[in-house]
């Protein structure tokens, strides 16, 4: 074979795994080298699926055409690196940004792509899942003028759709919107965005230090990890704008367990926290065959179709506010939640069963 030719079949090889993820909604591509094989798999709804299994004398050829598209040192295979690239369902028309990152592992490389969402119209505020008492509550504390909004939840609970979803609703002109992010994932017009870039001297505080210097009226915090992070975070929110971030917890109140914890005392939490939420992604039960045709088109007999987000919101308020500043327990706080006839996100996740959205079992192993 020519050297041309070889080229243009990694090419053609490259474009179909990546049409083929695309079509299947994958969120990720695992390019994967075994001892005798390398396993293309993708992730579609939270799950991991074979593509295709390739001849082993494909990897590095294909590892490389990718490395190139993304920037990244072909020369270099003995350390990690990460860089961009844009796939699209045809060659000339890669228009879905992704992130790229490279592994030495046993057998060779093994890389990975990140599908960045880049549909607009998704991130509306009633398609996150929320109910329709939860997207008032939610709505009324991002139209604030100034306060802290935080989401929680684990990784890959949905928690950065959500603040983007929130960032278009709050995106016109008459703001300056500003965001941190690690990394950008999804590129939204008339949003300043900065990317946490630590080798570059850009770490949260210091970014969040020279956004306040910039006139900000809303800041998107990607995640509060750190001290000084958590600090600058409430001290931003009690100046006068709007924050949203992300806490890494498994439920709504177990923010302010993390936020003590990172330093942030009571008085100026419940000086300034509006709202806080929770919530998971859930697979729903394919609306074209309720999960009982094997040969449905839509699932392709899986079942599922999409997920579904499962939300708990809590409005940092009156009675729980007042509790909270008089010493009450983060467990004591729940129930009281309850008590007020805030949602947790099991009881929310139940209604969305009885309406047949999603199964009582896939709820249960989102929220264990
Ligand atoms: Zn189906």
């Amino acid at each position: 074979m020519t050297l041309l030719a070889d080229d243009s079949l990694i090419i053609r090889a490259w474009q179909e795994i990546a049409a083929k993820a695309i079509s299947a909604r994958a969120t990720d591509i695992h390019i994967e080298p075994q001892e005798h094989i390398t396993l293309i798999r993708i992730r579609v709804d939270g799950y991991l699926h074979v593509l295709s299994k390739q001849n082993k004398s494909l990897h590095e050829r294909l590892v490389t055409r990718i490395k190139i598209l993304a920037r990244l040192d072909i020369a270099e295979q003995r350390i990690p690196q990460d860089g961009r690239v844009c796939i699209g369902l045809e060659l000339n028309q890669a228009d879905i940004h992704c992130r790229v990152s490279s592994l030495p592992t046993l057998f060779g490389e093994k890389i990975v792509i990140r599908l960045l969402p880049s549909n607009l119209t998704e991130l509306a505020l009633d398609q996150l899942g929320l109910l329709p008492p939860q997207l008032a509550l939610a709505q009324a504390a991002i139209e604030k003028p100034h306060g802290l909004v935080l989401v929680c939840g684990p990784t890959g609970s949905g928690k950065t759709r959500t603040l983007y979803s929130f960032l278009h609703h709050l995106n016109h002109l008459r703001s300056n919107l500003c965001s941190i992010e690690d990394p950008i994932e999804i590129r939204l017009a008339g949003v300043n965005q900065v990317a946490y870039q630590p080798k570059a001297g850009l770490d949260f505080p210091t970014i969040i230090r020279a956004l306040l210097r910039q006139d900000p009226d809303i800041m998107m915090i990607g995640e509060i990890r750190d001290q000084a992070t958590a600090e600058l975070t409430i001290q931003a929110a009690q100046t006068g704008h709007l924050v949203l971030s992300t806490l890494h917890t498994q439920d709504a109140l177990g923010a302010i367990d993390r936020l003590q914890h990172l330093g942030i005392n009571s008085e100026a939490l419940s000086s300034c926290l509006h709202c806080l939420s929770a919530q998971r992604l859930v697979r729903r039960i394919c609306s074209n065959c309720q999960g009982k045709n094997n040969n449905c088109e839509l699932c392709l007999g899986n079942g599922f179709f999409g997920r579904l987000g499962i939300h708990e919101v809590i409005p940092f308020a009156g009675d729980l506010s007042q509790a909270y500043c008089a010493g009450a327990s983060t467990q004591q706080l729940r129930q009281q939640a309850l008590a007020l006839g805030h949602l947790n996100l099991l009881s929310a996740g139940l209604i969305q069963v009885h309406q047949g959205l999603i199964s009582e079992f896939e709820l249960h192993r989102q929220i264990q």
